[in-house]
């Protein structure tokens, strides 16, 4: 399969004149014969829209699960993730924008075709205790993770989106039942920060937050902190406070620094204080598990109860589990995630 084949796309509706409405995100792109969605990965050829990348990995690797990250599940496992290029956001700041703004244009020697098949060999060969769809955004990359979520499923691996959370209602209903676990990135608590450096909205995000959880689907969320555009209080306490009220007062929040990128480099690094202080403001709100992403100094695990440490971490590394069953050694109280 060469660049230049395409994959006949999941979840669309043909429009008058030969345009078609893509319903994988919640942009819903109305696309005109020839052209593509924003996301640069879904064109209309022919009043038929085709997925551009699929099965075309940009990057794979066996990672930590702590690296997605995700502390409050299965930890210490390993995690075989993946990612086809493409993004349907466009944050000033991302971390990882030479592969999820890869496209055709750019270096096509770097993609190479993988089936779906190929990849789940390298799982089980690798042991893997879970597949992570993360990197650039699965979503854009639907139709591979369907498949590959399906044989996993089969022999009792878990599957994993590390996702903006910008997917549509309808994707979420397709694929939800062979969801495991997520992490889901807020970028902000304020819609015209969404709006102005991302291109997203953030109730869409919010209300998929909802969905996730209300589904049994293990969440964690991410928060990557860049100085004046996120880190106000405001923004971190209104955060913090859609976390408690409508995601959990044990849903891990991973509170990360930025630091500069090659097309966002005019801000600095954000000060280690500031993650701590965000942190704080989470813990004052009331949630019970808040980690520092980016730096050392606060990945372990607490007893939200009795403050006994139960995991013990060197950054993306475990180093030890002191939970028994899930429980807390010391005071016995359940904790919560996926053990
Ligand atoms: S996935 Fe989203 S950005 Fe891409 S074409 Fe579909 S609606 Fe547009």
């Amino acid at each position: 399969m060469n660049r230049e084949d395409k994959k006949e796309a999941k979840l669309w509706q043909a429009l008058p004149d030969g345009r078609v409405r893509c319903e994988l995100c919640s942009h819903y792109c109305i696309i005109p014969e020839g052209k593509k969605g924003i996301c640069k990965e879904r064109q209309n050829i022919g009043g038929i829209l085709y997925s551009l990348n699929f099965g075309h990995l940009i990057a794979a690797h066996l990672d930590p699960i702590e690296k997605k990250p995700l502390y409050h599940f299965l930890p210490g496992s390993s995690s075989f993730s993946l990612a086809m290029p493409g993004c349907n956001l466009r944050c000033a700041w991302c971390q990882n924008w030479d592969i999820s703004q890869a496209n055709e244009r750019n270096d096509p020697s770097r993609l190479k075709y993988v089936p779906p098949e190929d990849v789940f060999k390298q799982v089980l060969r690798l042991k893997a205790k879970s597949i992570a769809y993360t990197y650039t955004e699965p979503t854009v990359f639907f139709e591979y993770t369907l498949e590959l979520s399906k044989m996993a499923r089969e022999e009792g691996i878990k599957n994993v989106y590390v996702s903006n959370g910008f997917m549509s209602e309808q994707m979420l209903d397709l694929y939800l039942p062979w969801l495991d676990a997520a992490n889901i990135d807020i970028k902000a608590f304020d819609d015209a920060v969404y709006r102005k450096y991302t291109g997203a909205r953030l109730q869409a995000v919010l209300d998929n937050c909802k969905r996730i959880k209300e589904a049994g689907v293990w969440l964690e969320v991410t928060t990557l902190l860049v100085p004046g555009v996120n880190d106000d209080h405001k923004q971190i306490e209104g955060l913090a406070t859609f976390i408690l009220q409508e995601l959990g007062e044990e849903t891990p929040w991973h509170i990360s620094r930025y630091f500069p990128q090659a097309q966002f480099n005019k801000i600095g690094a954000t000060p280690v204080k500031t993650v701590f202080e965000a942190m704080s403001i989470g813990k004052c709100v009331g949630l019970k598990h808040i980690y520092a992403g980016n730096m050392s100094g606060a990945a372990d695990t607490y007893c939200p109860y009795c403050e006994t440490a139960l995991i013990l971490r060197d950054r993306i590394f475990m180093q030890e589990n002191r939970l028994e069953n899930g429980h807390c050694p010391n005071c016995g109280s359940k904790i919560a995630g996926v053990w």
